[in-house]
């Protein structure tokens, strides 16, 4: 009887040590502040920000995907104009997509440079947007969306659907409008969208849909060609660079 209290004991103070390490990695977390702007250098492949911005957990219709990604790893932080870019997206797409609960992924590390698994995502330019899903039925289904990092190692077919689980379908037609909504708030803050990254075997599906007909008439560039392994990743999350609008003018008339 002793034994097994003992054993009681033990396992509680496990948890309590646990739950008091896991508090003491999120204190950066409670006690960000976001002021003044964020400054990067160099490239989202090499790279690194100062005073990058930490987004918040959550809005009324989105949320950061995983508590380890957030509080653990640090890797919420993003430059300052990328923040308002994409709360402001967030915004519109209350009004384009009323309907859909909205997942941002992974953004950078608190000074930027390299991260976990990652070449890019260096200087605050570079953020990960979960695909939203749908039923058959058009309705959101979000039953994969809960499971935090792990959602990178889902599989979906070409033909959008879950490998697992095949009545869950990628939902390409409330991707491009958030999509949209990005372009046009990266465009107001000064910003542009540089490039997407998708699975490529997934490109004629979205630019079917209406709203990815737009995007496509818009000249939003997205990478015709990737890496196996970026390629093979990129089918449960499309990933953003921004960059500054002057920039990009100025390659152009080289
Ligand atoms: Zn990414």
């Amino acid at each position: 009887m002793k034994e097994r209290k003992k054993r009681k004991i033990k396992k509680r103070k496990l948890i309590l040590g646990f739950l008091l390490v896991l508090s003491l990695l999120s204190l950066d977390q409670f006690f960000e502040t976001n002021e003044g702007e964020s400054t990067s250098k160099g490239s989202v492949r090499n790279g690194s920000i100062e005073n990058a911005w930490l987004v918040p957990w959550s809005g009324d219709n989105w949320g950061y995907f995983s508590v380890m990604s957030y509080f653990i790893i640090d890797n919420a932080y993003i430059h300052s104009t990328v923040y308002k870019i994409i709360l402001e997206a967030y915004k519109t797409c209350e009004t384009t997509c009323p309907d859909t609960y909205f997942r941002l992924m992974e953004c950078g590390n608190t000074r930027g440079g390299k991260m976990l698994l990652r070449r890019t995502h260096q200087n605050g330019y570079g953020v990960d947007f979960m695909i939203p899903k749908k039923n058959k039925d058009g309705s959101q289904n979000q039953f994969l969306d809960r499971i935090g990092m792990l959602h990178y190692l889902l599989e979906f077919t070409p033909t959008e659907k879950n490998t697992i689980f095949s009545s869950i379908e990628l939902d390409f037609e409330i991707m491009a409008r958030h999509i949209l909504a990005l372009d046009d708030a990266a465009k107001a803050n000064g910003l542009e969208i540089h490039k997407i990254i998708l699975r490529t075997e997934l490109l004629p599906l979205f630019y079917s849909t209406p709203s990815g007909q737009k995007v496509q008439e818009r000249g939003i560039y997205f990478m015709p060609r990737l890496y196996p392994l970026a390629n093979k990743v990129h089918d449960d999350h499309y990933h953003v660079d921004f960059e500054r609008r002057k920039q990009k003018l100025k390659m152009n008339r080289r």
